[in-house]
């Protein structure tokens, strides 16, 4: 480092960044780091900063290992390779000679404590949530993790990233990263480190560009996050974003998928939580800006909707520095992503008004003729509304205290009782919301589109990350528990059927014998939720559809349909159901179920909203916004995804034996898929299309999985509860898939292809052998590597055999 650096906190950064670029290069030009390490601005940072620890425990680690001796050629080839192999065993629970749990717990336990929070099982990365901000994210570290080979560096959420894009890269393959975890896990965290890295190694030069892709997440999440009991940031929504990729891995453009947003938290939170982040932060932002009357939001007793123990009078909410700061950082957001002042000012009028509509209230008018008619009788609040609507108050009054009936050609007008309007009332704010946060995602999209003018759609590539909410299991869960918790389940079978099923069925096709892993397998349960027309959701639509059901029946249907271990019906309990989850058993108590599915919304109020003078406003209610594409494109890409699997992968139901499961895009598909009609389209129903659409797109990709764990609920620093650790690796397989990994063949590979890529090794450089399986074997041999074994059409390779390869194959060239 330059001496010109006096302080040691400049010190530090200019010496690690220094250590960065001296891991990137050759090993032999490294400097010696001892005598480094005696200088006192060092010996201060070394317990603190966990950046420098790390980069200097790589440093000494294979300096140690490699000595000082200058050597030949051949003997650098050798040391690298054992550097490889025996590098650091403890970074990879597949290294490790035990395999008991306790063992595999004490392990990262010891690792937490060294704040190592990342730990391989062979490809898969578990991340434990720091519970603190750790140095490790710096622009160093993006350089240290880029394109190089996983072993030369710690584990780390940016390898993975970097994994995923060279794979996209090399292979001109979609990828999909898939970031599971329970709530609070530390699965958007994750999401967001990965788009930081990936934009960096996409080589966002177009600054304009990097800044828009990184403000997707907080702008989004900012409408789709809210704080909960477990975590001050919990996504309420899934989210899948895409980034896309020239053929040569330039980053051009984004696009984001949003699943299933909690909608209901827009009228009522349960005790201790709050509504979507951006209500607070407008508020506060608003009346910074002395516009609180301009939105005619009041400005002491805060509305209704957010109105809580934590908010009891406006001052609360408006003298929170970090409302306020957050507010400004979505103001930039809107403005870099570009999103004109027009638009950001209707959608402020909109969420103004949902608070606004919040407050109307109703009492009922007892009339000679008529007992159940309700009038509004705080006006002030119905006229800010529709005010705020650019919408007749009148109207908006009619609207929510009456319905038009046409029955036999006549148009009858009833009138609403005052729990029915009020009803209608939050039926208004959740389709208002949900109806914006959908056209801001789309908004998004189509100003992230990449230019076509750069690369033809079709020519492009992309890495999508998938970062759902996590399982929840709360003291009352509801319908709204229940849907994400199906959703888990889903990517839990998703990731049995890439880690356990498909990889032992390819053994056996190819001849290759490989002892099997037994393993959890959940398709019964999403059988139970999914299957029609005797599915736990199919049972719910159809009670949904009876004007007379009760949660009483509902409760029975289940009762009398549902005859399996995953579900009960517990006694001296009223209105419940308990499922037995892969994450554990959840007890759902099934108050408001049908209402929540049916989720209508009356004609009247969607034709009031479309008289709107709001231009916004009018297209949100105009026609039947799609939400997640349409379903024929869907299909198309089902199809296409199971096409391109091997054809005992596509079709091979019968030949599967029985302890595998069936293994069949199509099959993986049937669940969510046969939604077909729009027609009054229920959540649940919509939920199946939204799944399969998610699982449509990921299955074209190669998947990398990234396992999130919570190691306390206190959300403490340094806290490792070993019996919560314990409960997450079981239920996550996390054992079985050390097991798998350690016997397994992550890779393989056409003899063709293998001896295609790799003849350098063995053969002469200007003479292309025969693509033989004797050809593929002599470079394995060649190679000096262990443990491959040959299929009938395919080398069989352990996962770090192919970067050993590419390694002795760069050092040849
Ligand atoms: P999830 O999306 O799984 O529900 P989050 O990603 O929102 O969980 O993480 C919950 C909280 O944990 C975050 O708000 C943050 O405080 C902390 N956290 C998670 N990951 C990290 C990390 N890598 N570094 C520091 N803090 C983290
Ligand atoms: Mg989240």
């Amino acid at each position: 480092p330059s001496p010109t650096l006096r302080s040691p906190d400049q010190w530090c950064r200019s010496f690690s960044h220094f250590i960065s670029q001296c891991l990137i290069k050759d090993f032999e030009a490294r400097p010696s780091v001892t005598h480094l390490l005696e200088h006192p601005f060092i010996k201060q940072a070394h317990g603190k900063d966990v950046a420098l620890q790390q980069q200097l425990a790589v440093l000494i680690q294979e300096q140690q290992e490699l000595g000082c001796k200058t050597r030949t050629k051949h003997d650098r080839i050798n040391t690298r390779k054992t550097l490889i192999i025996e590098r650091c065993p403890d970074d990879d629970l597949v290294n490790l000679e035990f395999l008991d749990e306790e063992k595999i717990i004490s392990h990262l336990q010891r690792r937490y404590g060294e704040l190592q929070v990342y730990t391989y099982v062979g490809d898969i990365l578990i991340a434990l949530n720091p519970f603190q901000n750790l140095s490790i994210y710096s622009p160093q570290f993006s350089k240290l993790y880029h394109g190089v080979k996983r072993a030369d560096n710690p584990p780390h959420i940016f390898a993975t990233a970097d994994a995923a894009y060279q794979s996209m890269v090399t292979f001109c393959k979609d990828q999909c990263i898939i970031i599971s975890g329970e709530s609070g896990a530390g699965k958007t965290e994750s999401a967001h480190l990965i788009v930081q890295h990936l934009t960096f190694l996409g080589k966002a030069n177009n600054r304009t560009l990097r800044e828009k892709i990184l403000q997707v997440n907080p702008l989004v999440e900012a409408f789709g996050n809210a704080c909960t009991a477990i975590n001050d940031n919990s996504s309420r929504f899934g989210k899948y974003l895409e980034m896309k990729f020239t053929p040569t891995g330039a980053v051009i453009g984004a696009k984001i998928s949003e699943y299933l947003l909690e909608k209901s938290r827009v009228i009522k939170q349960a005790t201790g939580e709050k509504n979507f982040h951006i209500f607070y932060y407008i508020y506060a932002g608003l009346y910074h800006q002395d516009k609180l009357k301009t939105y005619r939001l009041p400005d002491k007793t805060p509305p209704r909707y957010i109105d809580s123990q934590h908010c009891k009078v406006v001052q609360d909410i408006v003298s929170s520095k970090l409302y306020k700061e957050q507010f400004d950082a979505i103001q930039e957001c809107f403005r870099n992503i570009g999103f004109t002042e027009e638009e950001v000012i209707s959608v402020y009028r909109i969420l103004s008004a949902i608070l606004n509509t919040g407050n109307i209230e109703f009492a009922s008018i007892t009339s000679q003729h008529q007992t159940d008619k309700s009038e509004v009788p705080n006006p002030e609040a119905l006229e800010n509304a529709a005010s705020l609507l650019s919408i007749g108050p009148e109207e908006l009054q009619e609207a929510l205290t009456s319905q038009c009936v046409v029955t036999r050609g006549e148009t009858i007008i009833r009138t609403n009782t005052v729990d029915k309007a009020t009803d209608v009332r939050d039926a208004m704010s959740k389709a208002l919301y949900g109806r914006l946060f959908s056209w801001i995602v789309n908004r998004i999209n189509s100003l992230l589109q990449p230019d076509m003018n750069i690369c033809a759609a079709e020519s492009g590539m992309n890495v999508g990350i998938l970062d759902i909410f996590g399982f929840e299991n709360f003291t009352k869960n509801s319908f709204e528990q229940l849907c994400i918790n199906i959703a888990n389940e889903q990517i839990q079978f998703y990731f049995n059927q890439h880690i356990f099923a498909l990889e032992q069925m390819e053994y056996q096709s190819e001849g290759v014998d490989a002892s099997l892993v037994e393993y959890e397998d959940n398709r019964p349960i999403l059988d139970m939720f999914l299957q029609k027309p005797m599915g736990l959701l199919s049972l719910l639509d159809e009670e949904s559809r009876f004007p007379k059901a009760t949660e009483q029946t509902l409760v029975d249907k289940f009762e009398d349909n549902l005859r399996c271990k995953y579900f009960w019906i517990p006694k001296r309990v009223e209105l419940c159901f308990g499922i037995q989850h892969y994450a554990g058993k959840v007890m759902y108590n099934v108050n408001g179920f049908l209402e929540k599915n049916r989720d209508t919304l009356p004609a009247d109020i969607v034709v009031v909203l479309r008289t709107s003078e709001n231009k916004l406003l009018q297209q949100l209610f105009s026609s039947p916004l799609t939400k997640t594409g349409n379903l024929a494109t869907s299909r198309a890409r089902v199809t296409a995804a199971s096409r391109s699997l091997p054809p005992q992968l596509g079709s091979g139901r019968n030949k599967s034996p029985k302890y595998l499961l069936k293994v069949d895009t199509m099959e993986m598909m049937r669940h969510p898929g046969e939604t077909t009609s729009m027609r009054r389209q229920t959540v649940a129903s919509y939920f199946r299309f939204s799944l399969m659409d998610l699982l449509s797109k990921m299955v074209v990709g190669k998947p990398h999985f990234v396992r999130c764990i919570k190691p306390n609920d206190d959300r403490q620093a340094l806290r490792f509860c070993e019996e919560r650790v314990m409960v997450q690796l079981r239920y996550t397989g996390i054992l079985e898939t050390v097991s798998i990994r350690r016997q397994g063949y992550s890779h393989r590979i056409l003899f063709e292809e293998f001896v295609n890529r790799y003849y350098y090794l063995a053969f002469r450089a200007h003479k292309m052998p025969e693509t033989s399986k004797e050809n593929a074997v002599a470079i394995l041999k060649r190679a000096k590597l262990e443990g491959w074994v040959l299929g009938t059409t395919k080398v069989f390779l352990r996962y770090y055999h192919v970067e050993q390869l590419n390694l002795l194959l760069r050092e040849v060239i």
